[in-house]
C-alpha cells in the first residue's frame, strides 16, 4: 500500500510534521510529491500538500484515504520541496507558510483548470475526456475515479497539459484599435486630396500604406504622432475603422530591439572569465562584484547569463523591488529576447502564473525577478544573479522571514552554480565574507568610458536655517536655476525615512495622533485628510485646534508634496515630476513618470528613495539630496550603512552621460563620517570605519542576531510574557550570549496591540535553535489569550 505524507494547511506546531494518508487504488503510481491534496483532518476537510510518499507506514491503526486531488501535476517540484523543508527551519516558520511561499499569488485551490490536448490524434482516442475539442475545463465531477487515473496518466506522459485558470474573475480589457479600408491606390489618391499643412492627415495615410494588413492600437497611433482626432475624421471619411482588440497580457509592455555583447574591458573581462569558470566547473562559489554606478556590472552578468545559457543551463537574476525598472528589463530582454520571464509584484495574478507557467514548462531559461522569484520554478540553474545584494527589500518581513542571499546560496548549492552578488556598496556582512576568503571579490573599479565621478558637496542646513525657512539651501536653489537655464535636468531626493508632514497647533503644541497607535497622524493634501501609516485609520484635517480653538494649527516637516508646491512657487516656469507612493499607486505610473522624464517632457524629477536606484537619465546634471541625515537619527545600527548606500547610489545618478555631475548633500550633521565618506565615494574607509562601529558595539558581522517580537491587547500581558521569555532564554543559553530586553518597541502601540521586543547577540550557541523553537511551541498555547510571538533570525529592522 502506498502512503502519502501530507503537510496540513493548519498552520501550528502541531501539524508542522506530516501526516500519513493512504492513498485510493485509483490514484496509486499517479499522485507525486508537490501535488495538493483534500484530506480529511478531524471533522473536517482540509487542503495539504503531499510532500512525500511512502510504501508502508509505521502507523498501526487505519490510515484515512486522501480525500481528493487537488493539482493534476506537482506544482512543487522536488527541489522546492527541499527548500522549503529547510526554509521552515531556517526562519522559524510553518512548513505550510513556506510551501505556500513557493506557489506564485492567486494559484488557489478553487482555481478552475483547462486541460488541452498535445494533438488532435490525443484529442480523439480519448472522448470520454475531451468529446472531441481540443480543450475542456476540468470539472472533477464529470470524471468517474478510472477517467481521472487515465488523465494524470497522460499530464505525466506529456500528452495532455494542464492550466490554471487565473484569469476567471479579470474581464479581458479591450482597447481601441483602428484598421485601414483603403488599398494603396486609394491611399494615394487620398493623399492628393489632403492639405499640405494637414500633417496627421498625411501621417495617418503613409502608416496606412505601411501597415496595410493590421489593426493598429490607438496608443500605437498616437505614438507615431496621429492623434485621436485625427483618426475621428478619417473614420467619418471611410478610411479607417474603429474597433476594439484584445488587450494581450505581457509584462514588458514595449518591444525592445536586439543588442550585441560590448567588448569587455580588462577587469570586466577578467570577472566574466572567473564566474565562468565556476559555471563551466559547476562550483557553487559566491561572488561579490563591487563596481560604482556605471562601471559596467550589468554587462558582465549579461554575458555571464549567456554563458549559463550556451552550457545549456537556466539563470535567474534578482534586483530590488524598486530597481527592477522597465530599463534594466529592456537590457536584458535585448540580449536575450523571449527566454526572459519577469516576476514583479506590480504584475496582476493572472500575468504572473502567466510568467510562472512558461517557467515551469521550461520555454523561459532566463528569469528575472524581485525577491519572491527566487523561488521561480526553474531547472538545471546555472547561475544565480543578485543585483544590488545590500538591498532591504531582499530580506522579507513577514512569515516566512527569510535573506534572499541565503535561499539563493541554498539553491546554488543544489543546482552546483556559482552566485554573483553585485553592489556598489556591499552589506558589511558580504564585505566581511569577501575578506575572509569565503565569498570571492571581484571588482571593477573604473566607470566605463573613464566618466569622473560628479563632484559633491555637502551644505550644512545649521547655518542655512539660521538664513531662512527654505527647503532648498541658497546654493541647490542657484544650482538648479542654472541647469534650467541649460535645459538640463535635476533629480531632488527627499530622505523620506520618518520624514513626513504632521499637524501642530502653534499655541498649544497639540499635534493630532493616531487613536489606535502611538504615532501622529501624517497630512495627505491630495484627500485633505490625517492618514496613520500604520493601521489605515483617516480623519479629516481640523480647521482649529481641537484642545485650545486656536486656528492657528499648522503642518510641519516636509512630504514630497509640500516639497514639490515649494520648487514649483521658487521655479514656476520649470516642470516638475512626483514619484512617490502616492503617484505610483496606479499599475503603469511608474513607468510613466520614468518614460516623461526620459524623453525631457519635465525638468525636475523629485521623490523618495525610489529615485535613487537604478535609473539612467544622461540628461541628469544635478542631483539634490534635501535631508540627507533623516535616516542617521534612527536607533538603528545599520542606519550609517543605509546613509552611505543612499547617497552614494543617488550620487550615481548624476552625470552619466557626457556631462559632468554635480551632487549637493543638505545635512545638519556634515562631519558624520557615513556624510563625509559618501561625499568621497570612499566604500574602503567607510568600510573601515564602520567595521570599528560594529566591533566596538558588538554588532553584525561580529555577532549574529535574532530578534523576537511579542504582541498583545494588553501591555500588562506582552511585558510580563517576554520577561518570561528573557528569564528562559538566560537559562538556557550560554553567558556569552548577549540579551536586549525586554523593551518596548519604537511605536509600542500599533493597532491596539502592544509590541516588546528582545534582541539576542551570539557568536556561537548550540543551544540556540532548540531553545526558540521551544518558545514557539509554548507561544502557541498562549495564542488563545492574544499573545503573538514572532522570531526574526537576523533582522534588518531593529525598531
Ligand atoms: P553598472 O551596472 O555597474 O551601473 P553598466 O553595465 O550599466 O554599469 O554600464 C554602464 C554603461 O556603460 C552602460 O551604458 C553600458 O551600456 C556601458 N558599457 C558597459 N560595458 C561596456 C563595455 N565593455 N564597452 C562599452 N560600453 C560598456
Ligand atoms: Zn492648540
Ligand atoms: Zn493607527
Amino acid at each position: 500500500m502506498q502512503v502519502a505524507q501530507v503537510i496540513v494547511d493548519v498552520p501550528t506546531r502541531q501539524t508542522n510534521s506530516p501526516f500519513s494518508y493512504s492513498i485510493p487504488d485509483h490514484l496509486a503510481d499517479q499522485i507525486q510529491p508537490g501535488m495538493r491534496v483534500q484530506v480529511p483532518f478531524g471533522h473536517r476537510k482540509i487542503t495539504g500538500f503531499i510532500v512525500g510518499i511512502t510504501d508502508s507506514s509505521s502507523f498501526d491503526g487505519k490510515l484515512k484515504p486522501i480525500a481528493d486531488l487537488i493539482d493534476l501535476y506537482p506544482v512543487i517540484n522536488p527541489e522546492l520541496l527541499d527548500l522549503a523543508q529547510w526554509l521552515a527551519d531556517q526562519t522559524y516558520s510553518f512548513k505550510i507558510s513556506c510551501l505556500q511561499t513557493m506557489l506564485p499569488g492567486g494559484m488557489r485551490t478553487k482555481s478552475k483548470k483547462k486541460l488541452i490536448a498535445k494533438n488532435q490524434q490525443i484529442c480523439t482516442k480519448y472522448p470520454e475526456i475531451f468529446h472531441g475539442e481540443p480543450e475542456i475545463e476540468y470539472d472533477r465531477q464529470q470524471f468517474d475515479n478510472q477517467t481521472l487515473a487515465e488523465i494524470l496518466k497522460l499530464q505525466k506522459m506529456g500528452d495532455i497539459r494542464v492550466e490554471y485558470n487565473l484569469t476567471n474573475h479579470a474581464r479581458p480589457i479591450m482597447l481601441k484599435a483602428y484598421s485601414g479600408n483603403l488599398d494603396q491606390q486609394e491611399i494615394q489618391a487620398a493623399l492628393k486630396t489632403v492639405r499640405k499643412n494637414a500633417i496627421g492627415q498625411i501621417k495617418l495615410l503613409k502608416t496606412l500604406s505601411q501597415h496595410p494588413n493590421d489593426t493598429l492600437l490607438l496608443t500605437k497611433w498616437e505614438s507615431m504622432g496621429v492623434t485621436a482626432g485625427t483618426l475621428k475624421t478619417a473614420e467619418k471619411k471611410g478610411w479607417v475603422s474603429a474597433t476594439l482588440k484584445r488587450h494581450v497580457r505581457n509584462p514588458f509592455l514595449r518591444e525592445v530591439a536586439p543588442t550585441k555583447p560590448f567588448e569587455l574591458q580588462p577587469d570586466q573581462q577578467k570577472a566574466v572569465s572567473s564566474i565562468e569558470k565556476a559555471v563551466s566547473q559547476k562550483k557553487d562559489q559566491v561572488f561579490l562584484l563591487e563596481g560604482v554606478t556605471g562601471s559596467g556590472k550589468t554587462e558582465v552578468y549579461l554575458q555571464s547569463i549567456a554563458h549559463a545559457l550556451a552550457m545549456g543551463r537556466t539563470a535567474l537574476m534578482l534586483v530590488p523591488e524598486i530597481t527592477l525598472t522597465p530599463q534594466i528589463v529592456g537590457r536584458i530582454r535585448s540580449r536575450f529576447g523571449d527566454q526572459v520571464a519577469m516576476l514583479h509584484s506590480a504584475m496582476s495574478s493572472g500575468e504572473r502564473y502567466d510568467e510562472w507557467q512558461r517557467i515551469n514548462q521550461g520555454k523561459a531559461k532566463v528569469v528575472v525577478g524581485v525577491r519572491s522569484a527566487v523561488f521561480a520554478p526553474l531547472t538545471n540553474i546555472g547561475l544565480i544573479i543578485m543585483d544590488e545584494e545590500h538591498d532591504s527589500s531582499y530580506k522579507q518581513a513577514d512569515n516566512p522571514r527569510y535573506q534572499t542571499r541565503d535561499v539563493a546560496k541554498w539553491r546554488a548549492a543544489y543546482n552546483h552554480c556559482p552566485v554573483v552578488l553585485g553592489s556598489a556598496t556591499p552589506s558589511l556582512e558580504s564585505r566581511a565574507r569577501a575578506m575572509k576568503g569565503v565569498y570571492t571579490l571581484l571588482s571593477l573599479p573604473h566607470r566605463i568610458n573613464q566618466h569622473a565621478l560628479p563632484h559633491v558637496s555637502i551644505i550644512d542646513m545649521k547655518t542655512e536655517m539660521a538664513k531662512h525657512h527654505s527647503a532648498l539651501s541658497t546654493k541647490l536653489a542657484d544650482a538648479i536655476q542654472v541647469r534650467l537655464d541649460k535645459h538640463e535636468q535635476v533629480i531632488l531626493l527627499l530622505n523620506r525615512r520618518g520624514y513626513s508632514a504632521f499637524l501642530m497647533c502653534r499655541d498649544c503644541g497639540y499635534v493630532p495622533r493616531c487613536p489606535n497607535c502611538d504615532i501622529s497622524l501624517t497630512m495627505h493634501k491630495d484627500t485633505h485628510t490625517l492618514n496613520c501609516h500604520y493601521c489605515g485609520h483617516k480623519e479629516p484635517v481640523p480647521t482649529v485646534c481641537p484642545k485650545c480653538h486656536s486656528k492657528r494649527i499648522r503642518f510641519y516637516g516636509m512630504g514630497s508634496q509640500q516639497l514639490e508646491e515649494q520648487v514649483k512657487n521658487m521655479f514656476p516656469t520649470a516642470r516638475v515630476l512626483r514619484m512617490d507612493v502616492d503617484t505610483t499607486r496606479k499599475k503603469g505610473s511608474h513607468e510613466a513618470i520614468i518614460d516623461k522624464f526620459g524623453a525631457h517632457k519635465a525638468d525636475i524629477l523629485l521623490g523618495t528613495q525610489m529615485i535613487a536606484k537604478g535609473l539612467d537619465f544622461p540628461e541628469v546634471t544635478l542631483v539634490g539630496v534635501l535631508n540627507a541625515d533623516s535616516a542617521l537619527q534612527f536607533p538603528d545600527f545599520r542606519s550609517s550603512e543605509r546613509t552611505f548606500e543612499l547617497l552614494t547610489q543617488v550620487s550615481g545618478r548624476s552625470g552619466r552621460a557626457d556631462k559632468t555631475g554635480e551632487v549637493i548633500i543638505q545635512t545638519f550633521n556634515p562631519d558624520h563620517y557615513a556624510i563625509q565618506l559618501a561625499k568621497t565615494q570612499d566604500y574602503e574607509k567607510f568600510y573601515a570605519t564602520e567595521m570599528r562601529v560594529r566591533h566596538d558595539g558588538k554588532y553584525p558581522p561580529y555577532y549574529y542576531t535574532v530578534k523576537l517580537t511579542g504582541n498583545s491587547p494588553s501591555e500588562n500581558q506582552t511585558a510580563s510574557e517576554m520577561f518570561g521569555i528573557m528569564n528562559f532564554l538566560k537559562k538556557n543559553l550560554s553567558p556569552n550570549a548577549i540579551i536586549l530586553g525586554p523593551t518596548p518597541k519604537t511605536i509600542t502601540r500599533i493597532n491596539n496591540h502592544y509590541y516588546y521586543q528582545i534582541i539576542i547577540k551570539y557568536r556561537k550557541e548550540p543551544h540556540l535553535k532548540a531553545t526558540l523553537d521551544d518558545i514557539l511551541v509554548q507561544s502557541q498555547k498562549k495564542q488563545r489569550q492574544g499573545l503573538q510571538i514572532a522570531i526574526d533570525n537576523e533582522p534588518l529592522d531593529f525598531m
